[in-house]
């Protein structure tokens, strides 16, 4: 396997049978891992920092990944490990300890500290579960230090989230009662929880938590009679994790888009004994100004064909959207992996005739995308660049996990990140 900046080409053994109409493909994939999380992770949890124990590799990537888009004060770093053998590993939690420690007394407002584990052997070595507890109990519950993986071996992109959300799960306290409750769950930008937050008063669903949350002192309690609603299409493990706690999942779409937000309340509603009249009274306003801002950018997407490499796990979701509300033609739908239950209802959505692909194998798709020439390609960083070159026009898939896309008012922005680069090469031909 070959690695740079967290940008993985992996190798992987040969194609299986496809589920629900998905071929699985398998060989060179080109992903990011999940260090790449920590860059919309640490915006979201603003009193959380995010020590990557890693390499200078990992450094780099969060340096590039995280420098160009980030203009706060970093809440992330690297412990740079150097190579050990067994024999040194004793060193190396000394040396963990001595940086948390000169870490912690430099910036005191530091509640959560989350460690976050990655590739290089030394790393593996280490024991981070054992490494958090020990940190935990010696700053005397002042901090409280978590450990998950973003190692680019275990997690792909957006799996960093999932793995961190995993970890703050076991941490939840207990329900005292079972009196309903409803935690969305998955990062979602402020103006948008600002938003569903207002919606769910209306609609008299609560009370309701997000997940991961603003402050880490703001960790919902879970266990019977809490309702679990996604967010976000990757927050598998996450979501088994509450599930064992005794939370219950509200099966919906995701909430892009006019039809997949109006959905994705209704089941909430329907969950919390809301009467689906009183949805509609309540949605009825940002239902039309976003079917209104819809219609203005559906023009310039119409009858388009869409290709999306497998990247963000966003893919099934943004294609249903694409293809259902704003005309669309979806050509090849790939996603890193497919988890029935959490994507069965959008695989469903997108209905028959699209090529859809689990995994990658990297040239075989780039062959099939040469040979279709879609009017854009969603993907990865890596790719785009060379792609463009090739006269194909690209989108960041990452572009789509940091932007505020959810929701009623944000349907039409999503349109427009579609449409932009359409206009901008038929501005450029003119
Ligand atoms: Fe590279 Fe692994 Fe570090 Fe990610 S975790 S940047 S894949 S070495």
């Amino acid at each position: 396997m070959s690695r740079s900046s967290g940008s993985g080409l992996q190798q992987c053994p040969a194609a299986g049978e496809g589920r629900d109409g998905i071929l699985q493909e398998q060989g060179q994939r080109q992903v990011f891992c999940g260090l790449t999380s920590i860059v919309w992770l640490h915006r979201k949890m603003r009193d959380a920092f995010f020590l990557v124990v890693g390499s200078r590799t990992c450094a780099h990537l969060l340096q590039s990944a995280a420098g160009v888009m980030i203009f706060a004060e970093p809440r992330f770093a690297t412990a740079v490990l150097g190579e050990r053998d067994l024999a040194g590993m004793a060193d190396c939690n000394d040396e963990l300890d001595r940086i948390v420690g000169e870490l912690l007394e430099r910036r005191p407002e530091i509640r959560n500290l989350f460690l976050v584990g990655s590739c290089p052997s030394e790393v593996i070595k280490l024991d981070l579960d054992k490494a958090a507890e020990r940190l935990t109990a010696a700053h005397e519950g002042g901090v409280r230090v978590v450990h998950y993986s973003g190692s680019g071996l275990e997690t792909a992109f957006t799996q960093g989230e999932d793995q961190c959300l995993t970890s703050l799960a076991a941490r939840l306290p207990a329900k005292t009662d079972e009196a309903p409750s409803l935690i969305v769950l998955g990062t979602l930008a402020d103006v948008v929880e600002d938003q569903f937050r207002r919606l769910f008063d209306e609609l008299g669903i609560g009370p309701v938590a997000f997940l991961p949350p603003r402050r880490s002192d703001e960790l919902p309690p879970v266990g019977p009679g809490t309702r679990l609603l996604l967010a976000q299409p990757f927050v598998g493990e996450a979501t088994r994790a509450l599930i064992r706690r005794g939370a219950e999942r509200i099966e919906a779409p995701y909430p892009l888009g006019v039809e997949g937000t109006l959905q994705w309340l209704r089941a909430a509603a329907e969950a919390f004994g809301v009467e689906q009249e009183r949805v509609d009274e309540v949605t009825a306003a940002p239902v039309a100004r976003a079917r209104e801002a819809l219609a203005r950018q559906g023009e310039r997407l119409r009858g388009r064909r869409i290709t999306f490499l497998p990247d963000s796990q966003l893919e099934l979701p943004l294609a249903r959207f694409l293809a259902a509300e704003c005309g669309m033609e979806p050509v090849e739908v790939a996603m890193p992996y497919y988890d029935r239950e959490l994507h069965g209802a959008e695989r469903e959505a997108l209905g028959e005739g699209v090529r859809l692909v689990e995994g990658q194998d990297l040239e075989a798709q780039l062959d099939r995308l040469r040979a279709d020439r879609p009017d854009l390609t969603v993907c990865g960083l890596g790719l785009a660049n060379p792609l463009e070159a090739e006269g194909l026009l690209t989108k960041w898939s990452i572009e789509l996990v940091f932007s505020p896309i959810q929701g009623f008012e944000q349907a039409g922005d999503l349109a427009e990140l579609f449409a932009r680069p359409l206009v901008r090469r038929e501005t450029l031909r003119v």
